[in-house]
């Protein structure tokens, strides 16, 4: 599980996160939504600590995140360690153009898990069938689709067997007719009870595949509950005004 407790951010002055509690049960997807710059994208890297919070508390299973004691980071070796159960798929892909889909996803495996070159390439090999790639395995990146590459980077954060997964955004560069695939994939994902907080402007998947809906907006997790209820009949008016614009 995630649990986020009073979590404040700051850049500079501006504050970016204001007093965020949330929870993420296992097994279970959360989708955050709202409009651009209500610091959506800051929440989902505080919970990997690629953004540093302030103050408050993020624990993954139990454990802070980030900081020994208030104050007190952790060491570089130890967040290192907590992030090996937590994969991230970025809106851009970030794949190595000069590597193969299964060396990107092998590579890794090989680095980080000290994988064998073998298991590495079994492994690789098993997550892109996984995302209907098994006939892309030797297929470099300037030879496939958006969505397809998009396939791949989730194929290689599945491959290190995380815990959780986190998604900013993974349709937004996407062609309209390549969304429907990687949604699918992650459909499947979560079919199988993976974890996963997922950033979003797909109403329709959050509708679909979402356990509890978010919405922020300025820094504040405005509402956070069922899909229905968050999407279908919001109370808060922020809700209702930023769903209008989606009609
Ligand atoms: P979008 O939908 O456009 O991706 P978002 O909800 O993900 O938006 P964030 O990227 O989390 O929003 O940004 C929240 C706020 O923090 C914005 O006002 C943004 O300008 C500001 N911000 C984000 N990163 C930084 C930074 N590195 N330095 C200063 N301000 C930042
Ligand atoms: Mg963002």
């Amino acid at each position: 599980s995630v649990e986020m407790r009073k979590v404040n951010k700051y850049y500079g002055k501006f504050q970016a996160l204001k007093d965020i509690d949330l929870s993420i049960l296992p097994g279970k997807v959360t989708c955050l939504i709202g409009p651009s710059g209500s610091g959506k994208s800051t929440l989902l890297r505080c919970i990997n600590f690629l953004e540093e919070y302030d103050s408050g508390e993020v624990r993954i299973d139990g454990q802070l995140i980030g900081y020994d004691a208030p104050n007190k980071k952790m060491s570089g070796r130890r967040l290192r360690e907590m992030r090996r159960s937590i994969g991230m798929v970025f809106q851009q892909f970030n794949l190595w153009p000069h590597m193969t889909a299964k060396e990107n996803v092998a590579e890794g495996l090989i680095r980080v898990r000290r994988m064998s070159k073998a298991d590495a390439d079994r492994r690789a090999s098993e997550a892109l069938a996984k995302v209907g790639l098994a006939d892309k395995i030797a297929s470099h990146p300037s030879r496939l689709s958006g969505g397809q590459q998009q396939r791949v980077a989730i194929a290689r954060a599945i491959a290190m067997e995380p815990k959780l997964m986190l998604f900013d955004e993974p349709t937004s560069a996407l062609d309209p007719e390549l969304v429907g695939e990687v949604l699918s994939v992650m459909r499947t994902l979560a079919g199988e009870g993976m974890t996963m907080v997922v950033v979003t402007h797909e109403m329709g998947f959050a509708a679909h595949v979402a356990d509890q809906v978010g919405f922020m907006e300025k820094g504040e997790l405005v509402g956070v509950d069922s899909p229905d209820r968050i999407l279908h009949r919001p109370e808060d008016a922020r809700i209702q005004s930023f769903l209008r614009t989606y009609h």
